[in-house]
């Protein structure tokens, strides 16, 4: 969308409006970022913005009028436009205990978490409204609190955390006072709402620099309120294969993977069971079973943070299968049996083979060289794909019915076990897969059991 939208919607609310774009929307104008929402305030109240712009023919939905906000749809796109407001009292750290509407708008503008997105731009023309010196940040890279940060941070234990996020989608740094009054704002921080909490970590690991964000979480404390499992990474060194230890060797995967909320998860989570796991045997670091434990963990730490269910099972199967790697060594079957347990999990060879690349590259040993062996590995694992082996039971040419009747049984627990026993022998030998030769093999085999 572009700016002539708004024009139409500040003539249909006429004069005395004021509206203004506000927020995220205009720190990523003067950014020059694309922005999601356009977010839009005015003087007038939310019944009167809907009566304005109704009159004019345009389609308003009511979507938040206790908190003065009516969407207006401006070419099919939604925008919203929220009343002037100041915050109540905040008592629990969270939300504001009310709000109230029909304020100024530097009242209004006052109310918000850093100077970066406490700006407002006129949309019929017009100077930038910027009491916070907003843009000298924005030049400046810095996220600072507007007002006092202790106070801030005081109001509502999200902002902490959004600083660090901002941090990491921005390329900024946070400001010294603000981040000073991180680690004196934990308790409020530790109240907020996992689903909140989610939503915040899950924009800052997308982020361009989500390293950038993770280190900040390190250095306030946040990261032990809502990661504390990931503590233990700081500092835990590793082994020849490795040229940083286990926490820099995380943001750099992280920052390696492709900006998609599962790998990235998967990248902040995959070593996470190190730690626990590590011993030191003849002056050599081992971390033996740390796969599993790294599972354990992870599946506990996005329960916790009320991570939807496809992004739980995404990171487990990527978490799952990153310590097996296919090497020239391996044999065909080998080969098929790593695709079908990819499959299995419902993980594709692309996808593991992204996760594999970012886990490697952040490894820092032999770069060029990984590339070149891992370019030539995915070409055979390719190939063995584009010849698509039987990799589960129901690719069998057997089904089950077929082998009741064979092994004249009904159905039980013997049945499947032959499959089992059938698709091994087929991942070893997939031109054995044809009834014919699958019947003979299943007469000799359920004998046995
Ligand atoms: P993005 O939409 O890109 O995540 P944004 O800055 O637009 O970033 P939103 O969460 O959409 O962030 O909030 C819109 C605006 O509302 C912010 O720019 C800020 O001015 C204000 N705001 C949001 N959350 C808070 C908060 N917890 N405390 C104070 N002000 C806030
Ligand atoms: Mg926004």
């Amino acid at each position: 969308m572009t700016w002539a939208p708004l024009l139409r919607l500040q003539s249909a609310l006429g004069g005395g409006a004021e509206l203004v774009l506000v927020g995220g929307a205009v720190r990523d104008e003067l950014l020059g970022r694309p922005h999601a929402d356009w977010d839009l305030a005015s003087r007038l109240l939310p019944e009167e913005v809907m009566k304005r712009a109704r009159a004019a023919g345009l389609r308003v939905i009511p979507t938040g009028l206790q908190h003065g906000t009516v969407t207006v749809l401006l070419d099919e796109q939604p925008v919203e436009v929220t009343t002037f407001r100041s915050d109540g009292d905040y008592l629990d750290g969270r939300r504001p205990e009310s709000v109230r509407l029909g304020v100024s708008l530097a009242e209004d503008l006052s109310r918000r978490d850093f100077t970066i997105n406490a700006m407002a731009l006129p949309v019929e023309g017009g100077d930038l409204v910027d009491p916070f010196d907003g843009r000298a940040d924005l030049v400046a890279k810095v996220i600072r609190a507007v007002g006092d940060p202790l106070q801030r941070f005081a109001e509502d234990g999200l902002r902490p955390l959004r600083a660090c996020r901002f941090a990491a989608q921005l390329g900024f740094e946070v400001d010294a006072a603000t981040l000073a009054a991180i680690p004196q704002r934990l308790e409020v921080a530790r109240k907020v709402a996992a689903e909140r909490v989610f939503t915040e970590l899950d924009k800052l690991l997308r982020a361009a620099e989500p390293q950038r964000g993770l280190a900040l979480l390190a250095e306030s404390g946040l990261l032990d309120l809502w990661l504390p499992e990931l503590r233990p990474m700081l500092g835990c060194a590793q082994n020849r294969h490795h040229a940083y230890d286990v926490w820099e060797h995380t943001l750099r995967v992280v920052a390696a993977a492709p900006a998609d909320a599962g790998l990235r998860w998967a990248a902040l989570l995959h070593d996470v069971g190190k730690p626990g796991t590590r011993s030191v045997v003849e002056g050599h670091t081992h971390f033996y079973g740390h796969e599993a434990r790294s599972l354990e963990l992870t599946e506990a730490i996005l329960e916790r943070l009320k991570a939807s269910q496809a992004l739980r099972k995404d990171v487990v199967s990527l978490v799952k299968h990153h310590g097996v790697y296919p090497t020239e060594a391996w044999g065909d079957a080998a080969c098929r049996r790593f695709l079908a347990k990819l499959a299995g999990d419902g993980l594709s060879l692309a996808r593991w083979s992204a996760f594999s690349l970012a886990d490697q590259q952040g490894k820092g040993m032999d770069w060029e060289g990984h590339q070149r062996a891992h370019g030539a590995l995915m070409q055979r694992l390719e190939a063995l794909v584009a010849q698509a082996p039987p990799l589960n039971v129901k690719a069998l040419a057997l089904d089950g019915s077929a082998l009741m009747k064979l092994a004249g049984r009904p159905g039980g627990p013997w049945l499947g076990e032959l499959q089992r026993r059938l698709l091994e022998a087929v991942l070893d030998e997939p031109e054995i897969n044809t009834a014919e030769r699958l019947s003979d093999l299943a007469v000799r085999l359920v004998v046995k059991i």
